[in-house]
């Protein structure tokens, strides 16, 4: 290219670790990364899940393995990353996303449960994936994390408060690790979904969906995973080798949506 450095807008090669993968978000970012030429491992609590979705991709023409991968279980992230890395010949990019939800008022029976779950669950082992993870990232050419937290680490709702809470933590830890990893560079962002038809809001009516997107995001509907998990993938090219320390929303425009 004339007069431009050439940075590669290719994602061929490059071996990806996808978390909570079996489902949602995690396995249209899984599928995105293999229909780019990616290597994918989709790891999930589910293991059916997580072997339904590589067979998929792999009867595709894709390149995917599955691992059951409890992201609560210190020694499963470290067995786990250790076996990707074996398969693959190293790791290239991290996708923390697997989650659950988490609702309890402040004063309900349950509350410190669900605390400590969302604690684990959504926060504790992102930063534990991250630290089993950074042996082979240091090796890579372009290492990334991408660490999926969401909206309501930005401006929450109630009863709401420990998945909050844990989801505000990871846009910290993503900024303060972009900071510390930034001089080996390593890139570490954060994605903050909203409102997105997952089997995480299946739960909810479809008519409750279109009153709020109506009310309350510009785009005025529910996002797709799939719209998700391309930003997540565009951030882990090597071509997007200057953007760490970002936490970026993909909410239809709820966050800029003031009336
Ligand atoms: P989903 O329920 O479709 O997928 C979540 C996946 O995580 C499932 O496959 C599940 O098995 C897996 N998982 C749960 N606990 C796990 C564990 N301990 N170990 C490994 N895997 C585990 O949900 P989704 O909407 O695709 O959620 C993906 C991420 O996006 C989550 O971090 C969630 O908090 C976040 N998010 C979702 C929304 C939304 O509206 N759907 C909005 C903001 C943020």
């Amino acid at each position: 290219m004339y007069g431009i450095t050439e940075l590669s807008r290719s994602l061929k090669g490059s071996r990806a670790l996808v978390t909570g993968a079996a489902s949602g978000m995690g396995r249209a970012t899984a599928a995105v990364f293999a229909s780019e030429g990616a290597r994918g491992a989709v790891t999930d609590y589910d293991a059916d899940g997580a072997r339904s979705v590589a067979e998929e991709l792999t009867n595709a023409g894709y390149q995917a393995q599955a691992w059951h991968l409890d992201v609560s279980d210190l020694q499963a992230i470290r067995n786990v990353v250790a076996e990707v890395e074996k398969a693959f010949g190293g790791l290239d990019v991290l996708i923390n996303n697997a989650g659950i939800s988490g609702f309890a008022a402040i004063d309900d029976d349950q509350y410190d449960t669900v605390w400590d779950r969302c604690l684990s669950v959504l926060l504790t082992a992102q930063q534990q994936m991250i630290r089993a993870a950074l042996p082979a990232l240091r090796q890579s050419s372009h290492p990334r994390i991408v660490n999926i937290a969401s909206t309501e680490a930005l401006g929450a709702t109630a009863q709401d408060s420990a998945y909050a809470a844990a989801k505000a933590g990871v846009s910290g830890l993503t900024r303060a690790l972009a900071v510390e990893l930034g001089p080996e560079g390593i890139t570490v962002n954060c994605i903050c979904p909203g409102p997105i038809d997952t089997a995480m809001t299946a739960f909810i009516e479809p008519e409750h969906k279109q009153v709020f997107a109506k009310r309350r995001t510009a785009l005025r509907r529910y996002g797709l995973p799939e719209e998700v998990a391309h930003v997540t993938v565009s951030l882990c090219l090597p071509a997007s080798s200057y953007l760490t320390g970002t936490v970026i929303p993909v909410d239809g425009g709820l966050m800029a949506r003031n009336a």
